[in-house]
This record gives structure tokens, sequence and C-alpha cells, in this order.
């Protein structure tokens, strides 16, 4: 059975690749009936926050990535907290030590360059597992010192290959790294040591995981071993590493790009549909000819092997008109409620909202539903429709767009408007009415005439439509609105 795994470390807000690799564990689980298992890297207690682990918790739940085992939800293998596991790391550091896996090391850095540069080698050279076969008496004597060692594993003297799901076989040849560090001198594991432990322990079958991540597979690899040799772990599993996401200029998409926050596009208006179905494009697609998707077609055909290697380019325009897209699929009803909280922040509305509010904006909703690629933009166009028209604030591009003879225009319509009965205002009334006024009354083009009814409306050049806007305000503000804006 398949069983993956999604494990960050909790320093800083959720970055879009990161969430991209979430993803494609969570659809490769989800496609193969397997498990998906959420883990918390945390033993960096100077980089780890709470507030970081409450966002990751936060970013999987908005996307509907539910997890079998882990954080919150439990399972057989926990606790799914690094910082919760010392007592197992302990337990596990103890065999693989007796079994002569790892092995003390006191030396430091410093020392190290000063051994490679009297060996003639390059300082940075790094460390050439000469303390291998310390004798006790060296060892006592280093104790004595007020030394404490480090652990470090012992690596094998081959070649190690693996033949990743993404990028096929891999050759690292023996001698590519040395007997690297699993246990600072403080007791502390490190992630090399700490990730495959809990890897083998949770039973994970592939390892899909960025490709910043390649250089350390094969001294995983290597740890593996030692922990099959010691019966914790029966087998190696498969790896397949993800390509890069890169920003503008073809340079990875860095932290400090506010793109690469996944809550910046939550903030915009994306929705959850929409971001999924864009962050699967990355490496991945479902046919040459189709980009609009649901979650439930991505996971009928995701499979990790079709996951291109080369680097993703995060296009934020095609998201944005993907998101459109999935907009548009959404029911009526449901966008109408998404809205709300996009329209609270912009201080349009409070919640609850009124029956009045909650009439409007099913009734508008719909209009913009059709126009918006982000639910950011629908308090712009619907907020003129929950205010009183005298608190109407006119777009300055709106208000230089009107025509010399706009308050011929305004009192033309006025007029007309004012004829119709209450009972019959409706937008296709409003419509006709204004259309024989303006376009064949007074002969003008529907641009120039229509433009200033929809700045006295909306304060904007740009709104949803101009009638039905209207019919929804009613003849009464309409008509106020028209003798505002003429004032
Ligand atoms: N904690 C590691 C990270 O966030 C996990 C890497 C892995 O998937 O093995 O980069």
């Amino acid at each position: 059975d398949v069983r993956v795994r999604f494990c960050p470390s909790p320093t800083g807000t959720p970055h879009v690749g990161l969430i991209r690799t979430a993803l494609f564990n969570w659809a490769y689980a989800r496609h193969t009936g397997g498990t998906f298992i959420f883990r918390i890297e945390d033993t960096d207690p100077a980089r780890d926050t709470e507030e970081s682990f409450v966002q990751l918790l936060d970013a999987l739940r908005w996307l509907h990535l539910d997890w079998d085992e882990g954080v919150e939800v439990g399972g057989p293998h926990g606790p799914y907290r690094q910082s919760e596991r010392y007592d197992i790391y302990r337990d596990v550091i103890e065999q693989l030590k007796a079994s002569g896996h790892i092995y003390e090391s006191f030396a430091t850095g410093e020392e190290i360059e000063v051994r490679n540069v009297a060996l003639g080698r390059d300082p940075k050279a790094g460390y050439d597992n000469f303390e291998r076969d310390l004798t006790e008496e060296k060892k006592a004597a280093f104790r004595a010192e007020g030394r404490s060692p480090a652990l470090r594993l012992k690596v094998p003297d081959t070649d190690i290959s693996f033949d990743d799901l993404v990028r096929g076989e891999i050759t690292f040849p023996a001698g590519s790294f040395s007997d690297f560090v699993v246990v600072r001198p403080n007791g502390h594991p490190l992630y090399p040591f700490v990730n495959p432990v809990d890897d083998a322990m949770m039973g994970v079958t592939h390892v899909l995981r960025g490709e910043d991540l390649l250089s350390s597979t094969p001294r995983q690899i290597a740890l593996y071993h030692a922990l099959i040799d010691i019966g914790l772990a029966t087998f190696v599993p498969r790896f397949g590493h993800m390509p890069y996401v890169m920003g503008e200029g073809n340079k990875k998409l860095s932290k400090r790009d506010p793109e690469s926050n996944l809550f910046h596009h939550r903030a915009r208006g994306f929705v959850p549909e929409g971001l999924v179905n864009y962050l699967s494009l990355l490496g991945w697609s479902l046919s040459s000819d189709r980009d609009v998707f649901t979650i439930d077609e991505m996971i009928a055909a995701f499979d990790v092997v079709d996951v291109l290697p080369n680097p993703a380019r995060f296009d934020l325009k095609k998201a944005e008109s993907l998101n459109g897209d999935h907009i548009r699929l959404l029911e009526p009803a449901d966008f109408a409620a998404r809205v709300i909280p996009y329209l609270v922040a912009a201080g349009d509305v409070s919640e609850p909202l009124s029956e009045v509010q909650q009439a409007i904006l099913e009734a508008a909703a719909p209009l913009v539903q059709e126009r918006i690629a982000l639910l950011g933009e629908a308090p712009g166009m619907l907020g003129f429709l929950f205010i009183g028209g005298d608190s109407l604030v006119y777009q300055p591009d709106a208000l230089a767009s009107l025509p010399k003879n706009m308050r011929e225009i305004l009192a033309a319509s006025t007029a007309a408007l004012l004829d119709i009965p209450e009972a019959e205002w409706t937008h296709d009334r409003v419509h006709t009415t204004l259309t024989e006024t303006l376009i064949d009354g007074l002969a003008l083009k529907p641009r120039v005439a229509f433009g200033p009814l929809r700045v006295a409306v909306s304060g904007r050049r740009i709104s949803p439509p101009l009638f039905e806007s209207m019919e929804i305000l009613g003849k009464a503000e309409s008509v106020l609105r028209l003798a505002r804006l003429a004032a």
C-alpha cells in the first residue's frame, strides 16, 4: 500500500511550491487508495514557530487536502510532531551506536580545516572520516578535555543509486560525501537523521518532495541501509523530486516574494478549487488541451511518474484566469456566500448581513460572477449597492470621464425614469426607457449616453451591468443618485 507524507518544517508562511508538493503527495495517495501522512519537522527551535504550524494546518484545510494520519488526527505511528519524538530518536541512536553504524566524532570544524591543510587538501574539502576508529583511550582523553562528541553515520564505500520517479536513474559515486553528522554534540538529532528514521517507522513507501532535497537523498539511503541492518526498516522507499517553482526572471520563487505566499493568493480572492487546479499544473498536466479541471479529475489521473523534471513557472496571469473559470463553475448561492468575507474586509457590510443586504447580494452576485477572476474584485463591483447614495464616492477616473453634456443626459434620464411606475421598475424597462430617451431621442452613442449614468449609480466607470444595478437599487435610490451627480 502506498504511504506518502508531507513533512514541512514550520518556518515562515506556506510557500506555493511547498503546498504544490503537499498536493502531489495527497493526490498520489488518493489516486492509489493509499495513506497521506502529515508530519511536522520541528526540530529547530531557533526557526520553528507555532504560528507557522497553525498556518500549515490552515493551508491544507483551506485547500481540502485532508490527511489520514498525522498532527491533530493521530494515527498508529504518532506522535507526528518531531519535537515530541525525542525518546524514539534516543533509542534509535543507541541501537545504531551499539551496532557500529554511527560513531563519536570530536573534531571541530576548525580542526577539520587545519587537518585538510596539513594533508595538502582544500581547507573546505570537508571531513575525511578519520575518526571512524578512535580508540577508547583517545575518546576518554577528549572527554577529559571537556569535549562532547557529535555522532556521524558511517557511510558505505560504494556508489549509491536510486531510480527517481521523476528524474530516472541517479547515481552518487562512492566518496561523493563523507560521514555526516546525525546528532550534534549537545545531543540534538538533525534533519538527515530524524527524517528517514520517521519515514522508516511510519512505513513511508514514496518520498515525494522538492528538488532542493535531492542532494540529501543518498545520505538518507545510506541511513536507511543502517536501519535495515538493525531491523528498524524493511525496505528503502522510492524517491521522487518535484521541480522547482520559478518566479519572475526565471529565478526560483523566493520566500521574500509575496507571490510565494499561499495566503497572499487567498487574500486576493483565489478560491481553493482554482488555486489547487493551478498548483497541480506546476510540474504536471491532465492533458495537453485541458487546463481547467476539478480535483476529482486530478485524483483520477494523477501519477507521480508523469511529473516533469523541468522547472515550473508560476504564472500569475494564468493562475488568475483559471481561478475565474472556477469562480464561474460555482453555484450562484455558493459564490455569493464566498464573496461575503471580502465585502466585510472592504467594509461594505458586516456580519451577519441584514435581510436587505442578503437580498441585494443574491440579486447582484450573478452579475459579477461572470466578470471577475478573483473574489477580491467583488467589493469594488458590488460595494455601491450596499451604501446610501449620499455616501457614494466617485472614482477620480470616473469623474474625469464625464462628457460636457452630462447634466443634459442626467436630466433627460431622470425625467424619463420618473415616468416608470414603481411596480414596473425592471432592468428591461429601465433599459428600454433610457434607450428611447438618450439613443433615439437625443441621438447619443450608447457609450456617451450611459457613461454618466454608470458613474452616477456606482461611482465607477466599470460596474456590473448598469440596468440590473438600477433594478436592484430601486427607483427612488436610482433617481436620487442621478440627481446627486448632476448637482
Ligand atoms: N522538513 C523538510 C522540509 O521542510 C522535509 C523534507 C522532506 O520532504 O523530506 O524541507
